[in-house]
């Protein structure tokens, strides 16, 4: 196979100097610099750092949520940066799936509702998105959580939803920023056993922010931000 093609297919995210920037009180302030990170596809990836050292700025990047000021980002091969809104919320719909720390789930809407919202976006009909949304539901272990709303559920089952939500698409990404930080431990247990459970039996790529360098050892590989930069490996024993 042509090695550039070859490199396209196992290589999901590439990110060639990419910086971001924030204007603070008038003055534009750098908390990316010059980021250079590949990310290989079946991969899990652990993204430590202090806070506010930019760790959910990136995770957003990667996501194709945030425009960085400057650099290069391919997302399969592909240039992200010229690509139109249109593209990248498609692209976001199909590839991506995310999880937060506060699970962002919609009030008003059942467990199935949420869960179903992604796959409504891309034109399905309600009946079709409500049955994969159960399907889902059931693979966390909320088959009998269907119609609850989120008010009703437990911080962990709420993450469940959050996470069948992510997956219902079938992306080939996850991004989860802290999931399991508004979690009490065995909860917490419980969740991340779940996504590393999704990597090894759907192949999905996981990147994740933790604060917990115990959980970050768990992940196949580990980055540390300080200060907007990248540091890798366990080398130094910093993890
Ligand atoms: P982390 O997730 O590691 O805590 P963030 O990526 O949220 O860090 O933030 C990195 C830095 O960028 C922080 O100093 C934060 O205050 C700043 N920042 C994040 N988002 C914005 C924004 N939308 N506007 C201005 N500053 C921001
Ligand atoms: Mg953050």
């Amino acid at each position: 196979m042509d090695k550039s093609l070859e490199s396209c297919l196992c290589e999901l995210l590439v990110l060639h100097n990419v910086s971001q920037c924030y204007s603070r009180g008038g003055q534009p302030v750098t908390v990316l610099h010059d980021i250079n990170l590949t990310i290989v596809r079946g991969q899990t990836c652990a993204l430590v750092g202090a806070s506010g050292s930019g760790k959910s700025t990136l995770l957003n990047i990667l996501g194709l949520l945030e425009t960085p000021a400057s650099g290069r980002l391919l997302f399969a091969g592909q240039n992200m940066l010229n690509a139109s809104a249109e593209a990248l919320a498609r692209l976001r719909n199909r590839e991506i799936g995310f999880v937060f720390q506060s699970f962002n789930l919609l009030p008003r809407l059942s467990a199935m509702d949420n869960v179903a919202l992604p796959l409504s976006y891309r034109g399905l009909s309600r009946r079709d998105a409500r049955q994969q949304a159960q399907v889902q539901l059931q693979q966390v272990g909320l088959a009998d959580k269907l119609h609850d709303k989120p008010a009703d559920l437990s911080g962990g089952q709420r993450q469940r939803v959050a996470i069948a939500r992510a997956l219902v698409g079938n992306p080939s990404l996850i991004l989860a920023d802290e999931p399991t930080g508004n979690l009490d431990s065995q909860t917490a247990e419980e969740i991340m056993a779940l996504l590393l459970g999704l990597n090894r039996e759907r192949g999905v790529t996981l990147v994740m922010v933790t604060h917990d360098t115990a959980l970050a050892g768990r992940f196949g590989r580990q980055i540390r931000m300080v200060d907007g930069r990248l540091q890798e490996g366990a080398a130094h024993g910093q993890f």
